[in-house]
Parts: C-alpha cells; sequence; structure tokens
C-alpha cells in the first residue's frame, strides 16, 4: 500500500529544507520533492548570505528576530559552522531624503524592540572606517543582524531533517495534483505518485506554476538580480553596507565581508529584469564595481572571483504569501520570499509548521495577515 505523508513540500530550498527539519524534529512524516539534484540548489545558494530583523513590519520582524535566534545558536545546538556573524547592517545616508526615510523607519524598528540606532559620520567611520565621508549624513546601525553561510546552512538542515526521519526526493519534478472534493488526494511527478495529508508549495521562483497546477493564480514573479564574491582579504569591514541611492542602470546596492574574508555583493537591476534567465551578464561587473569604489575607495583593489546572477521571487508589495488556499482544502503557501527567503527561512519553518498543525502563538494570526495570499497587494514593503 501506498504510504500517505502527513505532509509534501515541493521544493528543497531555502524554505522547503527547514519545514522538512520542523516537521520531521516534531515526529510528521515529510516528503520534499525538488527538480534538481541536490539540497539549496534553486534560488537558496544564489543568496549573499545577509540577515536582518530590521524590516518595517511586525511579520517579517518578528519571523527573522526567531531566524535570527535559530542562526545564531546553530553551531551550539547542531555543531555545524554556518558561518553566522553577528556584523550587523547599516544603511549610510548621502541624501536629506533617504535620512528621512531612515529616521522615520528607525523609530518603528526601535518601537518593535529592534536594537538599532542612528550614527554621526564620524562614528560610523568608527565601524566601517574605508566609508566615503564626503557628504555623509550618518547612518543607521543594527548590530545584531548579520550574515552566514546559505550553502552550509541549508546543507547542515538537509542533514538534520533527513536524521529526524524526513525524505528528499531529488531529480524529480512536480507536474500537477490528482484533485478530488476541493482536495488534493496526491501529488503527481514525472517519476511517481505520492500521497499526504498536506500539501506545501515551496518552489520559490517557480511558485507561481506550481500553484497553477492545482488551479490556483498567485502574484509571484522571478526577478533577475546579480551577485558576485572577491578573494579574501584580511578583516576590515565592520556592518553589511546597503546604499539606497540609484544609479544609472541600478537601483540599491549591498555588499559584506564574510567570516572567510571575502567581500560579497549584489545589486538591484533598474529597470527590474524579469524572468528566468541564469547566465550573469557583462554589464553588471563594471556597474557594481563602479559604486562600490565609490562609497568604499579602499575596495578598488580587491580582486573578484565570480558573478552570478538569480532571482527574487517578487510580490507586488514584498511580503511573502504564506497561508492556506481557500480553493483547497490542505493546500499551502510558503512562496514570495523576496530577496529575504535565506534570512525568513528558519523563523519561517517554525511559523509554517503552526500553520498546519494549527498550534497557533499568540501573535501568529496577526504575522500571518501580512502574509495573507488574499491581501489586495496595494501595500509596500519599504525595504523589499
Ligand atoms: C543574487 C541574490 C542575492 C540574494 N541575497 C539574499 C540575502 O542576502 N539574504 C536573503 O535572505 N535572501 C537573499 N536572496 C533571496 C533568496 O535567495 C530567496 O528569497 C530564497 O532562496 C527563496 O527561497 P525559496 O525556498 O522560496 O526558493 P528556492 O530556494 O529557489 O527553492 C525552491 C526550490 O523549488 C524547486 N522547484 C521548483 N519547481 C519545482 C517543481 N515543479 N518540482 C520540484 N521542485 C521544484 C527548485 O528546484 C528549488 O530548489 C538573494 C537572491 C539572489 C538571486
Amino acid at each position: 500500500m501506498n504510504r500517505t505523508y502527513d505532509l509534501i513540500v515541493i521544493g528543497s530550498g531555502s524554505i522547503g529544507v527547514p519545514v522538512a527539519m520542523e516537521f520531521a524534529r516534531n515526529k510528521q512524516s515529510v516528503l520534499v520533492i525538488d527538480s534538481l539534484a541536490s539540497p539549496g540548489q534553486g534560488q537558496d545558494k544564489k543568496a549573499i548570505g545577509g540577515i536582518r530583523a530590521t524590516h518595517s513590519d511586525k511579520g517579517k520582524i518578528l519571523v527573522s528576530q526567531r531566524s535570527i535566534e535559530i542562526f545564531s545558536q546553530w553551531k551550539e545546538l547542531y555543531g555545524d559552522d554556518i558561518q553566522w556573524q553577528a556584523n550587523g547592517y547599516s544603511f549610510p545616508a548621502y541624501r536629506e531624503k533617504d535620512e528621512k526615510i531612515l529616521k522615520d523607519l528607525l523609530k518603528i524598528q526601535q518601537n518593535f524592540n529592534l536594537n538599532i540606532k542612528w550614527l554621526s559620520p564620524e562614528e560610523y567611520r568608527e565601524l566601517n572606517p574605508g566609508i566615503n565621508m564626503e557628504g555623509l549624513r550618518g547612518s543607521s546601525y543594527s548590530p545584531e543582524d548579520g550574515s552566514a553561510s546559505p550553502l552550509l546552512f541549508t546543507q547542515s538542515s538537509y542533514f538534520k531533517a533527513e536524521g529526524y526521519g524526513a525524505e528528499f526526493r531529488f531529480n524529480e519534478t512536480v507536474t500537477g495534483f490528482e484533485i478530488e472534493n476541493g482536495n488534493i488526494t496526491s501529488v503527481k511527478t514525472d517519476k511517481g505518485l505520492y500521497y499526504s495529508a498536506n500539501v506545501l508549495n515551496a518552489a520559490g521562483a517557480y511558485g507561481k506554476n506550481v500553484s497553477q497546477m492545482a488551479g490556483v493564480d498567485i502574484p509571484v514573479n522571478p526577478d533577475s538580480h546579480e551577485a558576485g564574491i572577491c578573494e579574501p582579504v584580511r578583516p576590515f569591514m565592520g556592518p553589511m553596507v546597503v546604499d539606497m541611492r540609484e544609479a544609472s542602470g541600478s537601483k540599491n546596492f549591498y555588499f559584506y565581508q564574510n567570516s572567510e574574508g571575502q567581500v560579497v555583493f549584489c545589486l538591484t537591476p533598474d529597470p527590474p529584469i524579469w524572468g528566468i534567465k541564469n547566465r550573469a551578464t557583462s554589464a553588471f561587473l563594471p556597474m557594481i564595481a563602479e559604486r562600490m569604489i565609490n562609497i568604499m575607495p579602499v575596495l578598488k583593489n580587491l580582486k573578484v572571483r565570480r558573478t552570478w546572477r538569480g532571482q527574487y521571487p517578487m510580490t507586488p508589495d514584498g511580503f511573502p504569501i504564506v497561508g492556506k488556499m481557500e480553493e483547497l482544502d490542505n493546500f499551502y503557501q510558503a512562496v514570495g520570499m523576496c530577496g529575504q527567503g535565506f534570512m525568513l527561512g528558519p523563523g519561517m519553518a517554525e511559523l509554517i509548521y503552526r500553520l498546519i498543525t494549527k498550534s497557533y502563538y499568540s501573535d501568529d494570526l496577526e504575522i500571518l495577515k501580512n502574509f495573507d495570499p488574499y491581501r489586495d497587494f496595494k501595500g509596500q514593503e519599504i525595504f523589499k
């Protein structure tokens, strides 16, 4: 007789792997299916590893705060080094309007008890000595934010998930569902048919396609971003730098030095590049190199090792889509993580466990409202 799982997860990425671990840890049977050859091979490995709780809304703040607790205790709890470092985030402001946005946001963030403050240019230079002081008005600084390796974290979570009993099927693509009386009765792949009480769409940039297989449309679209990494050098940087200014061909960009001494960087193209094409362009590196050297001239001697392109699974308002679908009794979404799926992952996995098992904490329903699949999508996350 065919086995019926408590949960089938479609996608073994930033969300699917921690979800599998959480379910298996709680003794639920879980199967994860992914088209690719091993965990984290979708957008997860494209992430540059930035982790912050300093968002602008309660949902993302609380989920990320829990993620930070998990990332920061990972080595102690599970023995694996995921290169976590609490290097912090900073948003240096060179324009009056950016200073105002950041200072207004800072009040909201402090109301959520986030450790974030405003630094004068001189105070900021103490943290990031190479910063361009010309026109610098100050910077926000959140010392408890940080960074870790998506690759190491997802690998470690995968092995823990397997250890707890989760099953994974790689090189296998979900192609459809069998549906009866408003319920998904089985998940079809190119290799077989699987049965489960509940199904979770965690297919990232392909979340819309997977959802459409169940007859449900959701607004998640792949938005290409490029990134790169330098050769390691001795530690010289403090917090992650996020430059909010626009320039020709790009919006904001951000970079930090990881625990191995490599500077990792990423840029938001303008206009956006929609769709899934994974070849890095020749335009990206000259564009970001000029901008990085402008804001931190000391970077000019770094050697770039490689660049790559990936996709943010974007929603129109910049908030994730997490919740149960009304059209089907046992179909859940955990998609649309935008540029923050890695940092949200472990905290979101616990929230998804409580959602599916209906074992809510007091704040959960309020948090989930922000991620409601049926919201009007007219709002805007300030830093999506
Ligand atoms: C350049 C770049 C830099 C980034 N930097 C950061 C950062 O610093 N911090 C941060 O938090 N986030 C960052 N992100 C965003 C982050 O990578 C994503 O938000 C996150 O990986 C999304 O997680 P996910 O689990 O939804 O999707 P993924 O990790 O992509 O996982 C989805 C999985 O579903 C599988 N799948 C899809 N369709 C099917 C199907 N039909 N059948 C079977 N399997 C299927 C895919 O193969 C894939 O493995 C960055 C992204 C990019 C591109």
